[in-house]
């Protein structure tokens, strides 16, 4: 009798372990039918995809909540899932239901198939961040079937607009529905584990825990015009031209941030060198656009009265940006030439890695690939975590796949894709730490 109970026990625990071959195909078939959803921003019209969401999930026994946010078809959705400890406040899972524009031409597939080839899914999103958004939502119904409650409330949220600064998204939730999204934590994108990105040869999985100040700068110069037969001092794109070389040759005073040497530690063996390690290490300038000329299309015989340029600078956060500004405006030191702020940075700090939750996440992805070294890391570009940290969340990014330097390169760009064998791995990482303690 005793040897029956302890079977049927046994049984009963093992009915509620997830089915994962059942659900790691739904979860692939649902992230093929999402990229199938052009949810290009512009114009950010993500009501398709937030109705795939939200019968998918009323599906599974939730409750999700959908906001109308701008007048293009902006919308955004909440659903909560209730932990034991009702007293903590939640963790917010955040993903976004927009993509950015392709270029059809540069594809060898449709950029909108949703295609499965060579162990890949193909599609805009895939990566940024529509394999996320299915990765949690496939968590939350894991944790549904089995049974099982987070130690806290989890919430998802789901935005219309992350690629154009979050105006109808994080923003908009966050000055109208705060309260629904309120939470400790927070999980974005960010972060990511990889063997050759951060360190050659060493499987290193990064959490984001801060990123740089994006500071768009416009840069103008003004000259007289005149006839390109006959070349003057003033000619407007010269005077830029050189205002160009000097603002982009300011010497880099910053010192290491405390983020990147605790990577360097962690880490333990020199930090590769490419362009990402590189933009995570320094105050970095892009040459964006160059506007120029008379008529369309300009003319070549013609000087203009007028030139104009814009620099992406991404400040290191702590880097004071005014600062830098008075450095740019300084170092070109010529009347003709302003220098415009075209872009607010945000500098709400680094969300502290010595908390409970970095440890789960810790022990959630050693549990998938036992030999990682799991470190913060700061992330080169911006992300919705920085209005959130800006309230006080803590926020970490983790795309919790390893990708490498190939794959990663196709966020924003031609080919998007990730590993099939990487986006199933990541949702066991999401329910492992989901249901363990933090
Ligand atoms: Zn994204």
């Amino acid at each position: 009798m005793k040897t029956l109970f302890c079977l049927l026990s046994i049984a009963a625990a093992t009915a509620a372990e997830p089915d994962w071959t059942r659900l790691e195909d739904y979860a692939l078939d649902l992230l093929q039918g999402y990229i199938r959803i052009e949810s290009v921003n512009p114009p950010a019209d993500t009501r398709t995809a937030a109705a795939l969401f939200e019968s998918e999930l009323k599906k599974h026994g939730f409750d999700p909540k959908i906001y109308t946010s701008g007048p293009d078809g902006q919308t955004n959705l909440v659903v909560r899932l209730p932990g034991r400890d009702r007293s903590k406040k939640p963790l917010l899972l955040l993903n976004h239901f927009d993509v950015v524009p392709v270029d059809r031409k540069a594809w060898s597939v449709d950029p909108f198939g949703g295609l499965l080839k060579d162990g890949f899914i193909w599609g805009r999103g895939a990566l940024d961040m529509k394999g996320i958004g299915v990765q949690h939502l496939t968590a939350l119904v894991a944790l549904k079937q089995a049974g099982v409650q987070p130690p806290r409330d989890i919430v998802m949220l789901a935005t219309s607009d992350e690629e154009t600064n979050g105006v109808y998204g994080i923003q908009w939730m966050i000055d109208r529905h705060f309260q629904e999204i309120d939470a400790e934590y927070v999980l974005d994108e960010g972060g990511f584990g990889t063997r050759e990105i951060l360190a050659p040869g060493k499987l290193v999985f990064g959490i984001a825990v801060g990123e740089k100040q994006t500071t768009w700068l416009r840069i103008r110069a003004k000259g007289t015009a005149g006839h390109g037969s006959q070349p003057i001092p003033d000619n407007a794109n010269e005077i830029l031209l050189r205002a160009l070389q000097k603002a982009m040759s300011i010497p880099d005073k910053a010192a290491a941030h405390p983020v990147v040497e605790q990577m360097r530690r962690n880490i333990g063996v020199p930090m590769a060198t490419n362009k990402y390690t590189n933009a995570i290490q320094k105050n970095t300038i892009s040459l964006t656009t160059l506007r120029a000329g008379v008529g369309d299309p300009p003319k070549a015989n013609v000087i203009p009265s007028a030139s104009e340029a814009t620099i992406d600078c991404r400040l290191l956060p702590g880097v004071n940006h005014q600062e830098f500004i008075s450095e740019v405006k300084a170092r070109i030191n010529d009347p003709r030439v302003t220098v415009e702020l075209i872009s607010t940075p945000d500098d709400p700090g680094i969300s502290n890695p010595s908390t409970p939750l970095f440890t789960a996440l810790q022990s959630a992805i050693q549990k998938h690939h036992p030999n990682a070294v799991v470190t913060p890391m700061l992330v080169p570009h911006g992300t919705d975590s920085v209005k959130l940290r800006k309230k006080g969340l803590i926020a970490y990014g983790l795309t919790p796949m390893v990708l490498d330097l190939a794959t990663a390169g196709t966020m924003h760009s031609d080919e998007e894709r990730i590993p099939v064998a990487e986006f199933k791995k990541g949702i066991r990482i999401f329910y492992d730490l989901l249901k363990s303690d933090f």
